[in-house]
C-alpha cells in the first residue's frame, strides 16, 4: 500500500477543499480500502466524509431525501423505507454481510468500483484500471460480465444491488455544488469510466420521489448470501382489472450500470398483466442484449426473472 494522508471533513465545502489532485473520498471504506490493499487505487491523500451532516433520511412529501453518510444497515432497517419502499430496504440487504453494511455508506455503495476480476488484478490489463492496455476480459473470463451495453473496450458490470432499486425508483443523485443528476447520467454511457463524475465531485444525497406501485427486489447469485448478482430485478407494478397502469423494470448485473429496462416497460404499459406479455416485455428489452462466450445464460435467467417478479406483484 502507498503512503498516505488522512483528513476528516465537517462540511461539504472543506471536503471538496480538501480534494486535492490525486485524493480520494473515504465513505466506509469497505470498497476503497480493499482496492488500495490491491493496488488497484493509489490515493495519495483520504477525505474522510462519513462526518459531513448527511447521515439523516428525512421524508420529503411521500418521498425521501437520504444523506450519502447514511449507512447501508440504517437505510434498510428505516421504518419509512421499509413501509413504503420495501424494494430498496430488500435490494440493501440483499448486499454483502451485516458488518459491511454497517460500514458502508449510500454515497460509497453508488461509487463502488466494478468486481471484474481484471479490474482488480493489477497483473492483468484493464482498460478502466490503466486506459488503453485493453480489456482480456471478452476472450477471458467473462461469466459473470455485461450481455448489454458493453463495449470492445470494457464488460464490466456494475455490483451495487441498492443502485438497481434507485434506478427503478427514478431517484436523483445530489451533487455537491452541481445540482442534481439520475442514476442514467450519473454512471453515463462508456463503461470504461465508472461514472460520470468529476473525481472532486462530493454525492451529497439521494432522493427518492414517492412511488405509488408495489415493489420488489430479486437477487439470483451463485450462493445464497455474500455474494454479487448474476442477475437482479428492482419491479414495481400498478394494476388495475387485468390491465397494466404502470411499471418501472431495472435490471443488475447485465451491464456497466444499473440498467432501466424501458423498452419492457413501454411494451407492459396499458397491456394485459398476463405471463405471456411479461415474456414478450423481457423479450423486447434483451433483444438488444449481446451475450459473450460464456454469459448467454444471462438472458434466459433475466427473462425468467422478470416474468417471475411481475407475476409476483401481479
Ligand atoms: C465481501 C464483500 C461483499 C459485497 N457484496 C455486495 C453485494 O452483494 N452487493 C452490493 O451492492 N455490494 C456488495 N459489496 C460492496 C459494498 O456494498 C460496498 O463496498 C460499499 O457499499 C461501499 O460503501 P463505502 O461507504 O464503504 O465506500 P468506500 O469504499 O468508502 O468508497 C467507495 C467509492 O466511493 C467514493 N465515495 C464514497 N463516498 C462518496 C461521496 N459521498 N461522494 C463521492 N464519492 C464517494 C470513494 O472515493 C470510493 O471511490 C460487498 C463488499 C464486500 C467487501
Amino acid at each position: 500500500m502507498r503512503p498516505f494522508t488522512y483528513a476528516r471533513a465537517t462540511t461539504p465545502d472543506e471536503a471538496v477543499a480538501q480534494h486535492t489532485e490525486g485524493a480520494a473520498y473515504l465513505g466506509g471504506g469497505t470498497n476503497l480500502v480493499d482496492l488500495m490493499r490491491l493496488g488497484v487505487a493509489l490515493p495519495s491523500h483520504l477525505v474522510d466524509v462519513t462526518r459531513l451532516p448527511h447521515a439523516q433520511i428525512e421524508t420529503d412529501g411521500d418521498g425521501l431525501l437520504i444523506g450519502a453518510a447514511v449507512r447501508n444497515s440504517d437505510l434498510a432497517a428505516h421504518a419509512v423505507v421499509r413501509e413504503r419502499f420495501p424494494m430498496l430496504a430488500r435490494a440493501v440487504l440483499t448486499g454483502a454481510s451485516g458488518q459491511i453494511r454497517n460500514m458502508a455508506t449510500v454515497g460509497g455503495n453508488l461509487l463502488q468500483r466494478t468486481r471484474c476480476p481484471y479490474f482488480q488484478d493489477v497483473t492483468r490489463p484493464c482498460n478502466r484500471r490503466d486506459p488503453g492496455t485493453g480489456c482480456p476480459a471478452r476472450e477471458g473470463e467473462h461469466e459473470n460480465l455485461a450481455i448489454l451495453g458493453h463495449t470492445p473496450d470494457c464488460v464490466a458490470t456494475h455490483p451495487s444491488d441498492m443502485a438497481v432499486a434507485l434506478a427503478a425508483l427514478d431517484a436523483r443523485v445530489r451533487v455537491h455544488g452541481r445540482g442534481e443528476t439520475g442514476l442514467d447520467d450519473l454512471y453515463g454511457d462508456d463503461p470504461v469510466r465508472a461514472s460520470a463524475l468529476r473525481p472532486d465531485d462530493l454525492i451529497t444525497h439521494v432522493r427518492v420521489p414517492p412511488l405509488a406501485m408495489r415493489g420488489t427486489y430479486r437477487k439470483v447469485r451463485e450462493r445464497a448470501s455474500f455474494a454479487f448478482a448474476l442477475v437482479s430485478i428492482a419491479a414495481a407494478l400498478d394494476v388495475a382489472d387485468g390491465v397494466v397502469r404502470d411499471c418501472r423494470i431495472a435490471l443488475g448485473g447485465v451491464a456497466a450500470k444499473p440498467w432501466r429496462a424501458r423498452r419492457a416497460e413501454a411494451a407492459l404499459r396499458g397491456g394485459p398483466a398476463t405471463e405471456d406479455a411479461f415474456t414478450r416485455a423481457a423479450d423486447a428489452e434483451l433483444a438488444a442484449a449481446e451475450p459473450l462466450r460464456d454469459n448467454g445464460y444471462k438472458i434466459p435467467l433475466a427473462r425468467n426473472l422478470v416474468v417471475r417478479t411481475l407475476g409476483e406483484l401481479t
